[in-house]
């Protein structure tokens, strides 16, 4: 129950045991292409660059940045949290100037003040967003944000690690440009992949851009090739987590995308009512709460470190702790793909009730 790697279903561990086939093999093709066709659905688009990236959730931020932007190119990011903080970071050093909109830890991004910067710094290349902040619980509501960058000429990035496979992202009604995630959240695979979406203006751009993208290992022109029907080598891919997210997509599809969604919202439900009702407040605002992770003040005079451990040692349960400005300030509570049960909210609120004074 911490903020990822969720706990993995044994039938997503058992496909990882499969033997392992060349990554040229015309079956392995076959696995790739069911993979990117159910990263599709679940984030709602056509766009034929979809395709689970050889990394994690870091990586494809790399590979956002790296393929949209060319140095002296600049880049708005709101900042509303550590994810944000290391979105920025990624844009400058892929060469961009980046101009960082600071918004309090634990608020939403404000949309004037996105709007006056891209009046003040335009014409901007790219806004990045994080779509759910896991270090504060906090949901960014996207339409609006893309509607407003691309009303300015700029392209929107968006981080959906936290937020795929447990809240709605719909990337072409939205009209979402980049859009990434990881597999070791709602997704429900162990960490290793981070599927990546390109739209057709960020392709556009990809196709158009005179300078080499500075990573090899992300550049989307080599990768495209393995992924589309040229299937030439660029790099070995990891086979058997190939297997494992295959796995893990076919058990949203037999869930169902709405009905897990629902789930994740149920059991975050819960777990909140639970907490207020012992006296817990909880960090992010009504109407802006992720369902995947909940972010928990910890209570006056009550330490961090000794009951986490508690949690840990006597009960097995791991929640995680604040990161960056609310660390020792807040737990960050996962309820995410196969770990959003209400088993474990039931087990953790029972635990908190024994630990807490
Ligand atoms: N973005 C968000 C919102 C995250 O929560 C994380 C990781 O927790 C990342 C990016 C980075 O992903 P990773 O740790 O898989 O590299």
């Amino acid at each position: 129950m911490g903020p990822g790697p969720s706990s993995v279903n044994p039938r997503v561990l058992k496909a990882m045991t499969l033997p392992i086939l060349g990554h040229l093999d015309p079956q392995f093709f076959k696995v790739m292409d069911e993979v990117c066709e159910m990263l599709r659905e679940v984030l709602h688009t056509q766009n034929h660059i979809t395709v689970p990236l050889s990394s994690t959730g870091t990586g494809a931020m790399e590979a956002a940045c790296a393929n949209m932007l060319e140095r002296g190119d600049k880049m708005i990011v709101c900042r509303n949290g550590f994810f944000g903080d290391r979105l920025g970071d990624i844009a400058e050093r892929c060469g961009a100037e980046t101009f960082i909109l600071d918004f309090v830890w634990g608020e939403p991004v404000d949309l004037q003040v996105l709007s006056d910067a891209l009046d003040q710094y335009g014409p901007v290349k790219a806004v990045g967003v994080v779509h759910a902040e896991t270090s504060t619980g906090v949901l960014t509501p996207m339409p609006d944000i893309v509607e407003l960058a691309h009303r300015h000429g700029a392209l929107v990035i968006a981080d959906a690690v936290t937020s795929l496979g447990g809240h709605d992202v719909r990337m072409d009604d939205w009209d979402i440009d980049v859009c990434y995630s990881a597999t070791q959240k709602c997704l429900g695979a162990p960490p290793g992949l981070a599927p990546i979406s390109f739209g057709p203006r960020a392709m556009e751009v990809i196709n158009n851009r005179p300078s080499k993208v500075q990573s090899f290992y992300f550049n989307l022109k080599g990768l495209e090739s393995y992924w589309n029907q040229t299937r030439a080598y660029h790099h070995t891919s990891p086979i058997s987590m190939t297997y494992a997210l295959r796995e893990s997509l076919r058990m949203m599809m037999e869930e169902g995308i709405d009905n897990r969604i629902r789930r994740h919202a149920r059991v975050a439900g819960a777990l909140r009512a639970g907490l207020e009702a012992m006296g817990i407040d909880l960090m992010a605002p009504e109407g802006y709460r992720i369902n995947p992770l909940t972010t928990a003040l910890i209570p006056e005079g009550i330490e961090d470190t000794a009951v986490r451990g508690r949690l840990l040692s006597d009960f097995d349960i791991e929640i995680g702790g604040g990161l960056g400005q609310v660390r020792g300030k807040a737990w960050r509570i996962g309820l995410m793909g196969e770990s959003a049960k209400e088993s474990n909210v039931f087990a953790l609120l029972s635990a908190l009730e024994q630990i807490l004074p």
